[in-house]
Order: structure tokens, then C-alpha cells, then sequence
């Protein structure tokens, strides 16, 4: 079975996605972190944002490792450990430049197909999972919440890794990182069969409760068309 949850930063999608796969048993991919990796090299080495084709090359020589157990992903990248440091905010900030560029994305688009072919089952969590990456999946999810209660959370998270960052600045990088990244799941907002959460005035085990009651329906639903299937 694939999930695929995506939406803006902050609305609890990587919190949401780890307890749900974590609940189901299966692998949880976190596709920001495959962005973030890239940026992160191209930071090391210097490359501007500006410079589209040293961004390329330098996400085409990367060698990003996901180790996507329910409940973590490590990040490995060229053989280091770097799952902490692609969370900062300076990571924030050129990841945007990454994001952006189409070879990039076909480059990890690739690499995201490859590992759900290779788990079979998977939830996976980004801006483009359902409308690009796994337009077939079981089910298909779009989180939100209000920009507010996103610094919010935003800034506890910060606050929780000991990074010590203004709350200004983080309402600034989420107005940035909308404006980059919403049309992405934006084909998703009209389609019926996709499920539309706002998390404002939710808990997260009021989130998880409801995704898993979904994915037992769409399961119920799949197994009655299957019968139905059989018995013609
Ligand atoms: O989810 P996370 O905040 O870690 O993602 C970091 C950035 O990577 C996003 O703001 C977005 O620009 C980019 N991204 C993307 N497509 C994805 C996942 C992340 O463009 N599937």
C-alpha cells in the first residue's frame, strides 16, 4: 500500500507520516530530505543558488542513502551521517534554490519511484508525492493548517533541537517556501478522491486515528471491488 501525504511546511506531515507508517508497519520516506541533502552539498561546496548548472551536477554526483525505517529516516549522504544537519535553517533557505530546478526534481523523482518499488508498501511525505511521484497510490492525502499555528509548531520543533532562531525569520522562510512550493500539490485540491485535512485544531493522534480509519475504508473498498471483479 502507498500513502502519500503532502502539503506546506509545518502543516504535521513529517510528525503524521512517521506514526502512520510506524502504526502500519511499513517504511515512512521523508522526500524533503532528499532536497535537503542536495542542498546541503551544494552549500559545502560552495555552489551560488543562482548557479543552476553547478546545482545539477553537483545533485547528479551526489550519493544520498535513505535508511526509511518506520519510524527515522537517516540521511547519508557521500557517506556521512548528516540526518541533523539538513534541519537547519540555512539548509532552509538554499533548499528552495534546489527545489526548484526540473533536472533536479527528474533526478529524485527517479530515486523516490526506485525505493517504492523496492518497498512495495510505503508512506511517503512531500510536495509532489500524489500529484507526480505516485499519482497511482492507495491513498492520497493533502495536510494544511494556518500559517500561524505552522510557525508555531515550526518554532517548538527549533526550539526543541536547541537551534536558537527568531520567530520573524520563520514566518518569513514558510511565506518563501508557499509561494515556491504550493502549486505542486495543487492538481491534488480538485480531485474527489483525495483526502483534504486541515490540522489546525487537531492532535496528532487525532490525525493519525483518522488517516488509519481512511486507509481501512480505501482497504475494505479494494477488497469488495476485487470481489466484485471475481465473481463476474
Ligand atoms: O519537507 P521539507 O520541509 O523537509 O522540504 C524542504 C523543501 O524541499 C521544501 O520547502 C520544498 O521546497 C522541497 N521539496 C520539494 N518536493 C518534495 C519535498 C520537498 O520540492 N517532494
Amino acid at each position: 500500500m502507498i500513502i502519500t501525504i503532502d502539503g506546506p511546511a509545518g502543516s504535521g506531515k513529517s510528525t503524521i507520516a512517521r506514526k502512520l507508517a510506524a502504526r502500519l508497519g511499513i517504511p515512512y520516506l521523508d522526500t524533503g530530505a532528499m532536497y535537503r541533502a542536495v542542498a546541503l552539498r551544494a552549500l559545502r561546496l560552495g555552489v551560488r543558488p543562482n548557479d543552476a548548472a553547478g546545482l545539477i551536477e553537483c545533485a547528479r554526483q551526489s550519493h544520498i542513502e535513505l535508511d526509511c525505517g518506520p519510524t527515522f529516516t537517516r540521511v547519508v549522504l557521500d557517506g556521512e551521517d548528516v540526518s541533523e544537519a539538513i534541519r537547519g535553517m540555512t539548509v532552509n533557505g538554499a533548499t528552495s534554490a534546489v527545489a526548484r530546478l526540473q533536472p533536479i526534481r527528474e533526478l529524485l523523482v527517479q530515486r523516490q519511484r526506485e525505493l517504492g518499488r523496492r518497498f512495495g508498501s510505503l508512506v511517503t511525505e512531500g510536495r509532489d508525492q500524489g500529484s507526480v511521484v505516485f499519482p497511482d497510490a492507495d491513498l492520497k492525502v493533502v495536510m494544511d493548517a494556518t500559517l500561524d499555528r505552522r510557525v508555531k509548531r515550526r518554532h517548538l520543533e527549533m526550539l526543541a533541537d536547541g537551534e536558537e532562531v527568531k520567530v520573524q525569520d520563520i514566518l518569513d522562510n514558510l511565506r518563501e517556501r508557499d509561494n515556491n512550493d504550493a502549486h505542486q500539490w495543487a492538481p491534488l485540491l480538485s480531485d474527489p478522491d483525495v483526502l483534504q485535512l486541515d490540522t489546525s485544531h487537531m492532535t496528532v493522534a487525532q490525525v493519525v486515528e483518522r488517516l488509519l480509519a481512511e486507509v481501512e475504508r480505501r482497504r475494505a473498498r479494494s477488497a469488495s471491488a476485487a470481489r466484485t471483479a471475481n465473481s463476474r
